[in-house]
């Protein structure tokens, strides 16, 4: 792991405030938690609203810290990003995700996981995602990789080239918290994706909003032309499915369905749970 001059530059701060104080804390105790393996990972299912089925899992990041208990990537990715730590972070879920989607009953599901741009490097990158399926013998159809539009806006050869490459090893490539990134339409065309996540944000007011419904029905029709599938993610009530079920989704996560957890194998949208209808 690299270590950035400025947290050097903060730690010799006499002045230091409480957040830079923090962020200090949280990055010696990232170290640790490498170290010691203090990083665990939980699954949220995803379905088919098509055939109401489980498709996969998005592989979530949790550091199970020895007092202070189970700590959300919310406080510690940032930092994780900023000192360079993502690097050897990132290639602990890869590596982790790949062997346990293996080791899954069911070999037809599929594992999502999220890439934050700063651990993004071209040819590396590829090298990684290269290993962790031959160490794993995980099929590369199952793999799915998140990334997030900020990735795309420097739009860099070497960034399209990374991403033809692992898309041609057979890995789908996921566009995450859509629309609320960068946004230009302009690079869809540019980057092999084959999926795109809709933001929890517009999902929350889906339904309450005609705005929002206009804005999340506009986006399952540029998924349909593009030809690349939908999720919404943040999926907690069934008038969300409803709507969504009209507008075309082709996937669906979220607590509705199941929380980030254990694995749990096959599962079906309970359809009696749902209102007549669906
Ligand atoms: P994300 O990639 O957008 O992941 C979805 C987040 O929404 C997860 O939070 C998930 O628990 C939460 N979520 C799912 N369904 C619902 C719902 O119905 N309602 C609500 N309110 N929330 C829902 P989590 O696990 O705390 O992760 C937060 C963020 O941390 C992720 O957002 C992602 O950006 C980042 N993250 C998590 N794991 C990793 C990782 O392994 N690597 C990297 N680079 N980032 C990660
Ligand atoms: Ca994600
Ligand atoms: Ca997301
Ligand atoms: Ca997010």
């Amino acid at each position: 792991a690299k270590h950035s001059g400025r947290s050097t530059f903060f730690w010799y701060q006499p002045e230091m405030d409480a957040e830079a104080q923090r962020r200090k804390e949280v990055e010696a105790g990232l170290i640790k938690a490498l170290k010691y393996d203090q990083f665990d990972l939980l699954y949220q299912p995803q379905f088919s609203l098509h055939d109401n089925t489980l498709k996969g899992y998005e592989a979530l990041i949790r550091w199970e810290h020895p007092t202070k208990g189970t700590i959300s990537p919310d406080v510690f990715i940032s930092v994780a990003e900023d000192t360079g730590l993502i690097e050897d972070i990132g290639d602990w879920v890869l590596r982790r995700a790949c062997r346990e989607a293996a080791e899954w009953h069911d070999k037809t599901l599929r594992v999502a996981v999220n890439f934050s741009p700063a651990q993004f490097k071209a040819g590396e990158t590829q090298r990684k995602v290269a290993r962790a399926l031959e160490e794993s013998g995980l099929d590369p159809k199952r793999l799915e990789i998140e990334i997030t539009e900020s990735l795309l806006i420097a739009d860099t050869d070497a960034v399209v080239e990374t991403l033809e490459a692992i898309s041609s090893m057979g890995v789908t490539i996921a566009m995450d918290d859509f629309g609320t990134g960068y946004s230009s339409l302009s690079y869809l065309n540019r980057f092999p994706f084959n999926k795109i996540k809709i933001d929890r944000s517009f999902i929350k007011n889906l339904g309450k909003d005609a705005g929002t419904d206009a804005v999340v029905t506009s986006i399952i029709g540029l998924g349909r032309s593009l030809d690349v599938l939908i999720t919404a993610e943040g999926v907690e009530n069934q008038d969300q499915v409803v709507l969504l079920r009209a507008a075309g989704c082709d996937l669906v996560q979220g607590y509705l369905f199941g929380r980030p957890g254990a694995v749990k194998g096959p599962e079906v949208i309970d359809e009696r749970a749902l209102p007549a209808g669906l």
